[in-house]
C-alpha cells in the first residue's frame, strides 16, 4: 500500500498521530498556544525536569566546571568525561552492583541489551506487555525468544519447564511498573523462578526508578531484591527528570556490552551537560522522600475519588489507565477533556492491544487535589452523559 493510503487508513481507524508544539510545561501543567491546561500525560512524576529551583541550583553549583553541550563522538572513539565516570560509579555503588553503563536512552539500552547479551543457543522469556524497545530488541536478538502472558507466572513457569534444559542461558525480562497498565511485576516471584530454573533476570525500571523505594532506586529496592536482579535498566527521562538510561550489571557484562552492543558503540554519546544534570538530579532523588510521599498521597486520593464516583480503576499506582475500548470513543473523550482544559493521552493500538484503547492518566506530585477532582468529575460527566463518540465532541 502507498504511504499516503496508509496515512489515510490511520485516519479512518483513528490511529493517526500528530505532533503539537507547547509553550511550556511543568510535570502536571502545560501551556498550548497561550492557554493553560492541567496535564495528566507527563512522566515527570516528581516534577524534577521542570523544577526551576533545581535548575538554578544546578547552574550555580556547576558554574566553575566546563561541561560541553555536544560530545562530538561515541564514547569508544574519543573517550568520555570525568563526570560520566563519576555518574557510573555513583550509580553502581547506590545499587551495590559491580558496574553501571550510561547509555543514550532507554530505547538504546533495551534494543542493545536484547541483541547483544543473549547468545545463539540462549532463550529470552519476555512479558507480553513489555515496552516496544524490548520487543524491538527481541526482533534483533541472536537468541530465541518467547513471550509469556502478562504477569502470568504460571505460564512463565510452564515455558521454563518446557524449555529450560534445551537452552544454554535463559533470560527473563520484565518491566517493573508497566507503562500503559500501571500494574507492577511481582519481583519476588520472578526472583524465585529465576533461582529455581537457574536463569538471569532483567528488569526495566523506566517508570519506577526515582518514585519507588526508600532511596528512589525503583521497585526492586522497594521489594528488597536488588541483589537478585542481574540487570536493571533505568531510563532517566521520567521521574529522574533527565535523559539517557543507565544499566546496572556485572563488570563482565558491562565489558561485553562495550565491545558488542551496537546501540552503545555506534552512536554519539550524550553531552556531558546531560550527564552532569543526571548526576545532580540523582543526588536529589535519593533524598526526595517527601516528593515520593506527595506522589503516593495524590495517587491514593485519585483512586479513592475514582471509586467514589464509580470510575473503574484497575491500577494502584500513579499510572492510571481508564479502558475505553474503541479508538474513536477514546479519542472523543480525550478531546472533550481537552475542551475543558485537561490534557489526557488517548492510547491506542499498536501501543496497546487492539480493542483496549484507553485514557492513560499519569499523576504527578505537582497535581493538586482540586485538579484531580476536576479530571475525575469531567471523565464521569462525559462517560455518563454521552456514550456515542459522534455526540461527545460538540
Ligand atoms: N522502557 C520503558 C518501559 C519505557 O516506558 C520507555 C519510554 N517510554 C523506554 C524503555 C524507553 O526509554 P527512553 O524514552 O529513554 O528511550
Amino acid at each position: 500500500m502507498e504511504l499516503s493510503q496508509q496515512l489515510s487508513a490511520f485516519k479512518e481507524t483513528h490511529q493517526y498521530r500528530s505532533l503539537k508544539e507547547i509553550d511550556r510545561k511543568d510535570g502536571g501543567h502545560v501551556q498550548y498556544q497561550g492557554k493553560d491546561f492541567i496535564s495528566f500525560t507527563s512522566n515527570d512524576y516528581l516534577g524534577i525536569a521542570s523544577n526551576k529551583g533545581l535548575q538554578e541550583a544546578f547552574l550555580k553549583e556547576n558554574q566553575s566546571d566546563f561541561f560541553s553541550f555536544g560530545s562530538a563522538s561515541s564514547r569508544l572513539l574519543e573517550g568520555h568525561s570525568s563526570i560520566c565516570t563519576k555518574l557510573e560509579n555513583t550509580i553502581a555503588s547506590a545499587y551495590g552492583k559491580q558496574a553501571c553503563l550510561w547509555m543514550n536512552s532507554g530505547y538504546h539500552a533495551n534494543i542493545g541489551l536484547m541483541s547483544s547479551l543473549p547468545q545463539k543457543g540462549d532463550l529470552i522469556l519476555s512479558d507480553k506487555l513489555n515496552h516496544a524497545s524490548i520487543v524491538d530488541g527481541l526482533k534483533l536478538a541472536k537468541a530465541q525468544f518467547e513471550r509469556f502472558r502478562h504477569l502470568d507466572y504460571d505460564h512463565l513457569e510452564r515455558l521454563l519447564k518446557k524449555h529450560r534444559d534445551n537452552f544454554n542461558k535463559v533470560f527473563i525480562v520484565s518491566e517493573a511498573l508497566f507503562s500503559m497498565d500501571g500494574d507492577c511485576c511481582d519481583v519476588k516471584k520472578l526472583v524465585a523462578l529465576k533461582q529455581k530454573y537457574n536463569c538471569h533476570l532483567i528488569i526495566d525500571e523506566a517508570h519506577s526508578v526515582g518514585a519507588f523505594g526508600e532511596n528512589g532506586l525503583g521497585l526492586c529496592e522497594a521489594e528488597g531484591k536488588i541483589e537478585n536482579i542481574d540487570v536493571i535498566v533505568a531510563p532517566c527521562g521520567k521521574a529522574l527528570g533527565a535523559v539517557g538510561a543507565f544499566v546496572v550489571l556485572s563488570a563482565e557484562w558491562k565489558e561485553y556490552l562495550i565491545n558488542t552492543c551496537r546501540s552503545f558503540i555506534y552512536t554519539t554519546a550524550l553531552p556531558p551537560i546531560n550527564t552532569a544534570w543526571l548526576l545532580f538530579t540523582w543526588k536529589k532523588i535519593q533524598k526526595a522522600g517527601s516528593l515520593r510521599s506527595q506522589l503516593e498521597d495524590n495517587t491514593n486520593y485519585f483512586i479513592q475519588k475514582a471509586k467514589e464516583s464509580g470510575i473503574d480503576t484497575v491500577s494502584t499506582t500513579y499510572i492510571q489507565p481508564i479502558i475505553i475500548g474503541d479508538n474513536k470513543d477514546c479519542l472523543a473523550l480525550a478531546e472533550a477533556l481537552n475542551q475543558e482544559g485537561i490534557i489526557v493521552s488517548a492510547i491506542r493500538y499498536p501501543t496497546v492491544p487492539k480493542g483496549t484503547a484507553r485514557l492513560r492518566l499519569s499523576i504527578t506530585s505537582n497535581h493538586t487535589k482540586k485538579e484531580i477532582d476536576k479530571v475525575l468529575d469531567m471523565i464521569n460527566h462525559y462517560k455518563k452523559s454521552e456514550t456515542h463518540a459522534d455526540t461527545l465532541v460538540k
